[in-house]
Parts: structure tokens; C-alpha cells; sequence
């Protein structure tokens, strides 16, 4: 692998691909501070998708565009090579009404919420686009690369889920990669989660002429308390946490429904369904407790102030349960062996890069991992911090040389015709 990249390296057109990133790198700049103002919070990226599927258009190239607003072009190889899927993705992790402007605070570093996290690879997948029509090189293997929605938070990567759950792309596809992260890094595997919204309900009352009713606050309590003494393996690294809780509506009430968020976590399979079970266990357990804490009609009705006149019907006194799962991301594995986690850290190494590697992640990669396809979360190039906050700032400084990296890249695994054999194996399917 290190020989085939420092052949490819030193190749006439790979260097031309070096130069006309750099040439074009204002130009990229230029796009990435357009795209990043079009909001596109998670499962509301239409807009910004139609505005980066005419920027590609408007340099020639042929865009698919599904019905979940994915776009993506395909760069065909000589033939006989593996198929690479390379993306960024659409959507940010904030909500529409987020005000969105650049401001370039300190000299080259410019603030707005989603520019580095993930526009600016939306932005540089497009110099990507142009460096491989313009070089001269000729790839071996077909090249698909575009911009994705669906991978923060909510969007539970569905974007990606979507491609993926077409059949024609499953049977397409031999390997994957996200542009994500900052720098030079590599996540090549998944950590699986699950999130939920957890709700407690009864018709509510009064806190003192209603007492002896269930307390949906004070079922969600002992929920939360039997959750927090659950006890998770490590290895494989496995987490929980409630995230948000929420309800009520005065001091002197018993609350007609409250709400938490919890998010369930592991690098393993087997153990995240076993925590998941768990702690699905406490909550049932908990419900369970509080509506026989107070079932008893003589104690609800021995209360000296009790609502004697008017009692609220047993059916409606005992707290309902409801669980929805909104989130559901696949557990991944793959070796620092397999060719595509391999050729990557090979690349940074060959480019004198030391590359953060991350054996575990929560990316658009968990899906195709998790499908068997190897897939890989590389890092977005120039500068950059504070993604997923409002101090997000992102530097052009080394975006060129980075997109030139990613771009060698992604020829050592397609290969070059008469170069070059492809790196990525071609799957079995
Ligand atoms: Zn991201």
C-alpha cells in the first residue's frame, strides 16, 4: 500500500490535481461561505441540497438527487475497479431560526454555527469534483460523491440509511467515506445507540385533593434513579445517560405527563441490546412500582381532604407509559487490518500526516459497516473547532493541501488505469 501511494504520489496528474486545488481555493472558500447560510437543521435539508445540486450542475456535472435529498454525481472509471462512495454531510445540528452569518472575528478565522461541521466538506467534495474532471487522471473504479442528508442527531442517519436501503446501492457499492471530523483522522467503526422519549401520563391533579393518585413525575423519578445504578461492561465501552427531562406545570399539582430523552450507547452489539433491555426494564419496573404504591382505594380515599365528592376513576389515576424511539444506529466493526482502514492510515503516513484514528464513532459510516461494506469517517482539511456550537469557527489554512490528500487518496483505492491496482477490494456479492 505504501509503494502504490508513493507512485501515485509523484504521477503527473495527481500533481496537477495539487495545483488546481490550490488555484481553486478561494473559489471553494467562496462556495462553503454560500452554502453554510442556507440553514439545513436535520430532516430540513431540501433547500441547501438543491442549492449545492446546482452548484454542481453548473459545472457540468450530472446529479442524482433521491427523494430524501440526497445528491450525488458518479465520476466513472476505465472499468473493472470497486465503487467508492465519498460524502459530506447536508445538514447541521441547528434549527432553522439560528441566525447565519461569517464573520471573520480574528484574521482567517471565520465564525458561523456549521461551517466547518460539515459544509466546508461539502465545499471541498466539490473541488474534489472539479480536481478529477481536470487532472487528466483516469480512475480505475467509479467514484460517487455528493453531499448527504441526515447524519446529526435526529436525522439518525437516515440519509445515508435511505441510499443504502436501496438495493441497486447495496449490491453497487464496495466501500465508503465520509468527510467529517476535523484534520487529519480516521474512524473506522461505529458505536451503536439507541435514543428514546420516555413519557409518563395520567389525567394530573390537584397535589393535595388528588393525593393517593400515581405521580407521573414521581414515576419518571424512580425510573431515573433505577437507570442511574444500571452497570455497564467496558470492554466494549457501553454508556447511558438521560439527556433532557421535562414536565410539570406548577408546585401544587400532580403533573399530567412528563418526559425524558435517554440515549443508550456501545461499541458491541450483544451488550448494547443487554443495556438496552436493562434499562428498558427499569422504566416498566418503575411505572409498575408507582401505580402500586397507590392503588389502593382506602388509602386514597382515608386522605382527610381527599377528593371524596369527585374521585377520578381508577383508569385514569394509574400512569400510562409511552416509549418512542427516535434514534437507531447500528453497532460496527472493522480492524486497523481491513485494505480501507489500512490504505487511509497509509495515506496520512506517506503524506507525513499523523492521523488521529478513532477505533469507534457515531457517523454516516455506522450504516454501510454495519451492512458489511467497508466504510470509513476521514477528516474535513483546513481549520477548525467548536462544531455543534455557536463559536464554530473554520480556517482555509491547508484546505487545499488536505483536499489534495483526500484526492490521493481516493485514487490509491480506486486505483489508476495502467498505474495503479485499486486498494478497495471488490466485494463479493
Ligand atoms: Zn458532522
Amino acid at each position: 500500500m505504501k509503494k502504490t501511494y508513493e507512485i501515485l504520489k509523484d504521477l503527473p496528474e495527481i500533481k496537477k490535481a495539487a495545483q488546481i486545488l490550490k488555484q481553486d481555493e478561494e473559489h471553494t472558500f467562496e462556495q462553503l461561505k454560500e452554502l453554510v447560510l442556507i440553514p439545513a437543521f436535520s430532516r430540513h435539508e431540501e433547500v441547501r441540497a438543491k442549492r449545492y445540486r446546482e452548484m454542481m450542475e453548473a459545472e457540468g456535472f450530472e446529479v442524482t438527487e433521491d427523494e430524501v435529498h440526497n445528491v450525488y454525481t458518479v465520476i466513472k472509471g476505465s472499468g473493472g475497479g470497486p465503487v467508492l462512495y465519498v460524502t459530506g454531510h447536508l445538514d447541521t445540528v441547528f434549527p432553522l431560526d439560528t441566525p447565519l452569518e461569517v464573520v471573520e472575528k480574528e484574521p482567517g478565522k471565520f465564525y458561523c454555527p456549521g461551517i466547518g461541521d460539515d459544509t466546508s466538506a461539502l465545499a471541498q467534495n466539490l473541488a474534489l469534483m472539479r480536481a478529477f474532471r481536470d487532472s487528466g487522471i483516469k480512475l480505475k473504479g467509479d467514484l460517487i460523491i455528493g453531499g448527504n442528508v441526515g447524519e446529526e442527531g435526529l436525522g439518525d442517519l437516515y440519509g445515508v440509511r435511505n441510499f443504502f436501503g436501496k438495493e441497486e446501492n447495496l449490491k453497487l457499492v464496495d466501500g465508503f467515506i465520509s468527510v467529517d471530523g476535523q484534520g487529519p483522522s480516521v474512524t473506522y467503526g461505529g458505536t451503536g445507540s439507541y435514543r428514546y422519549k420516555v413519557s409518563f401520563s395520567n389525567q394530573g391533579g390537584h397535589s393535595n385533593g388528588d393525593f393517593g393518585m400515581p405521580n407521573p413525575i414521581h414515576a419518571m423519578g424512580r425510573a431515573i434513579a433505577k437507570i442511574a445504578d444500571v452497570k455497564t461492561p467496558n470492554p466494549p465501552w457501553t454508556t447511558f445517560a438521560v439527556g433532557v427531562v421535562d414536565g410539570g406545570t406548577s408546585v401544587n399539582s400532580i403533573a399530567h405527563d412528563c418526559e425524558f430523552l435517554l440515549d443508550i450507547r456501545s461499541n458491541g452489539k450483544a451488550e448494547l441490546d443487554a443495556a438496552n433491555e436493562e434499562i428498558m426494564k427499569c422504566i416498566t419496573d418503575a411505572v409498575a412500582e408507582e401505580n402500586a404504591r397507590w392503588k389502593r382505594d382506602e388509602e386514597y380515599y382515608a386522605h382527610d381532604s381527599g377528593n371524596k365528592k369527585n374521585p377520578v376513576p381508577r383508569a385514569d389515576r394509574v400512569v400510562e407509559l409511552k416509549i418512542e424511539k427516535m434514534g437507531d444506529r447500528p453497532v460496527g466493526n472493522q480492524s486497523l487490518d481491513d485494505p480501507i482502514v489500512k490504505a487511509a492510515l497509509t495515506l496520512y503516513e506517506v503524506c507525513g500526516e499523523k492521523a488521529v484514528t478513532n477505533a469507534n464513532g457515531s457517523t454516516d459510516a455506522n450504516i454501510p459497516i454495519s451492512l458489511g461494506i467497508p466504510g470509513l469517517a476521514v477528516g474535513r482539511s483546513g481549520k477548525g473547532a467548536g462544531s455543534h456550537s455557536r463559536a464554530e469557527w473554520f480556517s482555509p489554512e491547508g484546505m487545499a493541501e488536505g483536499e489534495a490528500e483526500l484526492f490521493l487518496m481516493i485514487c490509491g483505492l480506486l486505483g489508476v488505469d495502467g498505474v495503479t491496482e485499486p486498494l478497495l477490494p471488490v466485494r463479493e456479492k
